[in-house]
């Protein structure tokens, strides 16, 4: 009997300790910006979707101003591949011709977006799914890759298609509902001046959003702990010039490489920090804003 009292006074305390120790975290946070990417491959499961949600709602409850931007690359092949619509890729890119970025759209701005609304409703908070159209949010322009295994001296441009990359971001729709406190949710499609509609890389739409709302910090979250260095552990801190680094030493490739980029670009853009971490944690978004450590990577700017 005594000694289930002093469990229950030791439980107490750690409740409590836990407590004090997230509330320095809270008060950093408030009312500031965070703009967190949710990538297809960490949206895999319904139970990912939905723990990320109850995540969001509780950053908005204890006073931070979240906002998600989402990527949909799995389900986008999913539906082609349902349409039967065959598509090209150059140097592992996606061709995306008029009829696939009707389908691009149609999947990002619909069922991806909406699953997330509705995750998001469900746990308890007004989300608003928007995509870079909307408000001229994102004002996009064409893609083009230069082609890095042309042998000629004179670089060959490859043309994506109905591939953009955001050239304006207009920020008031997205204020607008963060100050009648609901979380955007953005598909990163964008209209281009010419009025044609373009598919965003999403880490490289929340890279400009990030910037041009001054974000606190910008959130990436994949299906790795963060960024390995060459024998697979995580690091936890990077300058901008070591991530370069890792850039050109070719410690990271693949995905990895546009994610990296769009961390260094949102810092130098007006970013405080940011950070590239496990969506498929239960509750890691939590863990990184309320410790101190965090768990993933994090970037900031060299000389802080
Ligand atoms: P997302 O859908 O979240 O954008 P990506 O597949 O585009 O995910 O990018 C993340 C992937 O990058 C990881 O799953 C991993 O395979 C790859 N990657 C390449 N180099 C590294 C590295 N140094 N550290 C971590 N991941 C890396
Ligand atoms: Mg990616």
């Amino acid at each position: 009997m005594n000694k289930n009292k002093e469990q229950i006074q030791a439980e107490w305390l750690k409740k409590a300790d836990l407590l004090t120790e997230t509330l320095p975290f809270m008060k950093r946070y408030a009312n500031k910006v965070i703009v967190v990417k949710f990538g297809g491959n960490a949206m895999g499961k319904k139970e990912y979707v939905s723990s990320f949600a109850e995540d969001i709602v509780l950053l908005q409850q204890v006073g931070m101003l979240p906002i998600v931007v989402h990527g949909g690359g799995p389900q986008i092949g999913e539906m082609l591949s349902k349409l039967k619509i065959k598509t090209e890729f150059i140097d592992g890119l996606r061709v995306t011709d008029s009829e696939t970025i009707d389908v691009v759209e149609m999947v990002l701005s619909g069922v991806t977006n909406k699953s997330i609304v509705t995750a998001i409703s469900n746990a308890g908070a007004k989300a608003v799914g928007i995509s870079g159209k909307d408000g001229n949010l994102i004002t996009a322009k064409r893609l083009m890759k230069i082609d890095e295994n042309s042998d000629s001296n004179v670089e060959r441009a490859i043309d994506l298609g109905f591939v953009g990359v955001p050239k304006k971001i207009d920020t008031q729709v997205i204020k607008a509902l963060i100050n009648e406190k609901m979380i955007p949710v953005i598909a990163p499609v964008g209209m281009g001046e010419d009025g044609l509609t373009y598919n965003i890389n999403a880490d490289t739409a929340t890279g400009a959003i990030s910037a041009a709302m001054k974000a606190s910090r910008m959130i990436m979250l994949t299906d790795v702990s963060g960024v390995l260095d060459e024998k697979g552990k995580l690091i936890p801190e990077l300058t901008i010039n070591e991530a370069l680094d890792l850039i050109k030493n070719k410690v990271v490739v693949g995905g990895m490489i546009p994610k990296l980029r769009t961390c260094i670009d949102a810092v130098e853009g007006g970013a405080e920090a940011s950070v590239i971490m496990d969506g498929r944690m239960p509750h890691s978004l939590l863990l990184e804003l309320f410790t101190e450590h965090g768990v993933g990577t994090i970037i900031r700017k060299n000389d802080n």
